[in-house]
């Protein structure tokens, strides 16, 4: 089978590694000179609106998928004319736009926090005031990895927010008082059949994804069904085929979901080595029509990505159960460049293999102390 993928970076290069045993061919079209993933498919560069680009990818695949949201949704909507498109262009026209997201995801029977659409500046002042204070403001739009977003505190600082996010729609959100961020992946194949990743436990800096926990320690049983539940009657509702990441607050008395993703995910990176089955693999599984595999941890896992920064591989690889992910891409301050997987049997045992990516020069602290909770140490 010949897949078709829009964009060609890390998460396309990651599909890529996993479908290739498969038997799958990649073809990737992505406007970038030399976007990793041309290490492992071809790639076509053109622009993602460029019709005659569209056209070629349409030949040279038998079923398209797509690495990022913010893929213009004419693009996909023009393939999905041609050839099978998944996750369905629903799902990424949902997930595009931040107030069609929670609105979904409420009439699923997700519940979010409190949030208001805003097209004008008088409009902002009254989404905060239903909202109230302290409130989150996001561009409806083209948000990721914390860009697009501030943080109201009060009142006379909504002219400089509206201005500072550019004068477009925006949505004001409750501010969530959460006890930590959790993400979950679900995966529905051709047929319609689920299987569902462990809740992981996130920690962004700067808006970004620092650290991921897998599975998050010290989760109620009942709370990690929730999410779950969740994230299947999103699948459900979209009649989904593919990865969806559903990322949510844990808060006093329950979850709140803050945003999907309709493709792999960040937070589930973990799974190439720590799942018996990674996301990946089951992305391009499901896509391609054939059985899903098992998604269960083989032990306790963490994710730390590399941001504009490059420890030494050798260091990182001497400790136990340490898996180095470079992505070919240069350095650059807030740019992620690759990722360390860390496996271990326990939880004792990872919070020392933690101990030891410290010493590499990676900052993983909250991490670490968070892995030596889950022992009581
Ligand atoms: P997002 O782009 O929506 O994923 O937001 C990026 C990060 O900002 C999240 O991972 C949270 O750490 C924080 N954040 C977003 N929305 C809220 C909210 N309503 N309340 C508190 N923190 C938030």
């Amino acid at each position: 089978m010949r897949l078709g993928v829009l964009g060609a970076g890390q998460l396309g290069r990651m599909l890529a590694l996993a479908g290739l045993p498969l038997g799958m061919e990649f073809v990737f079209l992505d406007p970038q000179d030399r976007p990793c993933a041309a290490a492992v498919g071809r790639h076509l560069k053109a622009a993602y609106h460029d019709e005659a680009a569209l056209a070629q990818l349409a030949r040279a695949a038998d079923r398209v998928t797509y690495e990022f949201e913010n893929v213009p949704a004419s693009a996909v909507e023009y393939l999905a004319r041609h050839l099978p498109v998944y996750p369905p262009p629903r799902a990424l026209c949902v997930c595009q736009d931040r107030v069609e997201e929670k609105t979904f995801l409420r009439g699923t029977g997700v519940p979010t926090a409190e949030f208001a659409p805003a097209d004008t500046r008088a409009g902002l002042e009254e989404a905060v005031e239903r909202v109230g204070l302290p409130a989150v403001v996001k561009t409806r739009r083209m948000g990721y990895d914390g860009k697009g977003q501030r943080l109201v505190e009060r009142r006379e600082d909504l002219s400089g927010v509206w201005e500072a996010l550019g004068g477009v729609p925006v949505v004001a959100e409750a501010f969530v008082p959460f006890r930590r961020e959790l993400s979950v992946i679900a995966v529905r194949g051709l047929r319609g059949e689920t299987v569902c990743y462990p809740v992981v436990q996130n920690h962004h800096e700067d808006g970004i994804l620092r650290l991921s926990l897998a599975p998050a320690p010290e989760l109620p049983p009942g709370l990690a069904a929730q999410a779950q539940a969740y994230a299947r009657q999103a699948l459900e509702a979209l009649g989904y085929v593919g990865v969806l990441c559903l990322e949510l607050f844990e808060v006093e008395g329950g979850l709140l979901a803050n945003e999907m993703a309709p493709r792999v995910h960040n937070s589930g990176h973990w799974t190439v080595e720590g799942a018996q089955t990674s996301q990946f693999a089951n992305h391009v599984r499901a896509v391609g029509g054939l059985p899903l595999g098992d998604p269960s941890p083989r032990g306790c896992c963490a994710l730390v990505n590399l941001i504009g920064e490059r420890p030494d591989p050798a260091s990182v690889l001497r400790i136990p159960g340490a898996y180095w992910h470079w992505y070919g891409k240069e350095p650059r301050p807030g740019r992620k460049v690759g990722h360390v997987t860390v496996c271990a049997p326990s939880w004792e045992s990872l919070a020392e293999r933690l101990e030891a990516l410290e010493g590499c020069g990676l900052r993983v602290c909250g991490l670490r102390a968070l892995a030596g909770r889950a022992v009581g140490r």
